[in-house]
């Protein structure tokens, strides 16, 4: 416990707590997630609560765009390029920025220009802090209590994990803040000193966040509108409000649903729940049960079928140089988890048939 105290005390604990005197996970009841939600957006009661309370006010400013949408602009075509929008560019998009480069450093820009481009590739959403803060401690405490989206806690845990457990801890002291800062240094984001955090509650400032929400979306609506008059703008916004709101799906989802739902010879990771599912990989590079064994890496899709648009979307910037430089672990991953189990298979099926089901498990 003692070595991950900083972990352990990183985010803004519940007020109905990450575990019991046993060290069980509390699992809070969906009136008890709801209320703790309308206290930690309330910006009323005490504006630290800015960071939070910023999500909810883009949500209802996305949903103006999905009424005009539906109301005055709706076909079947824009309704596919919205669900496209939505699923495959702003999901590859999160994974690009806000997973591999924000949280895990997994490749670095050539120049600044090229990062605030990526940043910008889309309809914005999240504050960045608010992805990459919990997701460190996401990965120290997978399934967990403490884990920030914990599948054991439920479906609306993780639906709501935003609001109720991504939030920094309000005190922490200067150096374990600027240690919290630390991890948001290389992303561009403008940062709270120590004596801003107290006030703001927040690693990022709020004139800057708002800013980059203000002219991103000022010139996403006025470059669709161009291509496509108001009728693309509002689907793609509402595309963008579609991720948005089921992107939190991911969290429950992508660790099997609270269950342990490994395959042989697809999920290799058997240290936490999380499982490599078809569609997030496909369409966003979220090989999750990949991404557990090799976070650092900027490609996740190992397996010859495991598409990874994300690490397309990476190596091409390094082809042109964009990006400076990357990590990639597919040939560890292959050494040491699949072609050991291949040639397992084939030195002598009978008895390694058994061993390959336990061995690949090992980390
Ligand atoms: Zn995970
Ligand atoms: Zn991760």
């Amino acid at each position: 416990m003692a070595k991950n105290s900083f972990i352990d005390n990183l985010l803004q604990t519940p007020s109905y707590g990450w575990q019991d005197e046993n060290g069980e996970l509390i699992v809070p009841t969906t009136r008890q997630l709801w209320r703790e939600t309308f206290s930690r957006i309330n910006v009323f009661k005490n504006k630290n609560n800015w960071i939070s309370a910023i999500s909810v006010v883009m949500i209802a400013c996305l949903m103006p765009f999905a009424v005009k949408f539906f109301a005055s602009y709706f076909s079947w075509k824009l309704v596919l390029l919205a669900v496209f929008y939505s699923m495959v560019i702003m999901g590859t998009h999160g994974t690009i920025w806000y997973h591999r480069y924000c949280t895990h450093k997994a490749y670095k820009f050539s120049h600044p220009i090229w990062r605030i481009m990526t940043q910008n590739l889309v309809i914005k959403t999240f504050p960045e802090e608010m992805y990459v803060l919990s997701h460190h401690v996401h990965h120290v405490k997978s399934d967990e209590p403490g884990d920030p989206y914990n599948p054991r806690g439920g479906f609306m845990y993780c639906m709501l994990s935003e609001f109720n457990h991504h939030s920094i801890n309000k005190n922490l002291d200067e150096a374990e803040y600027r240690r919290a800062a630390r991890f948001m240094e290389h992303s561009g984001v403008e940062l709270n000193s120590y004596a801003q955090y107290r006030k703001w509650g927040s690693v990022a400032t709020p004139v800057a966040t708002i800013a980059n929400w203000a002219l991103n979306w000022a010139f996403w609506y006025v470059a669709l509108f161009l291509i496509g008059g108001h009728a693309l703008a509002c689907a793609l916004f509402t595309g963008a409000a579609l991720w948005y709101i089921g992107v939190r799906a991911f969290n429950y989802t992508g660790h099997g649903k609270g269950e342990v739902k490994h395959q042989d010879g697809i999920d290799f990771d058997r240290s936490n729940l999380s499982v490599n599912q078809v569609r997030p990989g496909l369409f966003a590079g979220e090989w999750h049960n990949n991404h557990h064994l090799y976070p650092g890496s900027a490609r996740a899709g190992f397996l010859p079928s495991q598409i990874d648009l994300a690490w397309i979307y990476i190596w091409t910037l390094h082809r042109i140089g964009m990006v400076a430089s990357y990590k990639d672990s597919k040939a560890e991953f292959m050494r040491k988890y699949l072609n050991k189990e291949q040639s397992a298979r084939t030195v002598e099926p009978a008895f390694n048939s058994q061993a390959a089901q336990h061995m690949p498990h090992r980390l």
